[in-house]
């Protein structure tokens, strides 16, 4: 199958209507392992795209976030919202002076489970926890420190 033709499908598996924006930027998350931030994915987007406003994108990330392509969370000093097509529990790890994002080597199963064993009667299944380890400094930030 086509890069394009499956990329397609997955929109259209989520009952999303297929664009060209939309093709562009679920691209650029599939398998995005960075973290970016909605202006992160409007800078690369636009490359391709120089039509694309920050606005489609702000849409867009919000018509996948609702269909569970990705995952939105605020991390770092600045509370920004970070998008990770990884919808499954996993730990991330926040650097305190840059905001940067990486996961951890953690499949987040424990977190999951311990939540799902405290959970209070009458509440339904635990369908995402969300951890952030905060960090002094990332080894970039740490680097420059020498
Ligand atoms: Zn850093
Ligand atoms: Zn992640």
């Amino acid at each position: 199958m086509k890069e394009r033709d499956r990329l397609a499908d997955i929109l259209r598996r989520r009952g999303l209507r297929v664009t060209p924006q939309r093709l562009a930027i679920l691209s650029f998350l599939d398998g995005n392992t960075d973290h970016p931030t909605a202006e992160d994915i409007y800078a690369a987007v636009k490359a391709q795209h120089p039509a694309i406003s920050l606005n489609t994108v702000y849409k867009t990330l919000e018509a996948f976030e609702e269909a569970d392509l990705v995952w939105r969370f605020r991390a770092g000093q600045k509370h920004k919202s970070h998008y990770d097509p990884n919808s499954r529990t996993h730990p991330h790890v926040v650097c305190t002076r840059c905001g940067s994002v990486d996961d951890l080597p953690d499949d987040g199963e424990n977190l999951q489970a311990d939540a799902e064993k405290s959970l209070p009667d009458g509440h339904h299944d635990v369908l995402r926890v969300e951890v952030c380890v905060v960090v002094g400094l990332c080894e970039e930030c740490d680097d420059h420190d020498e």
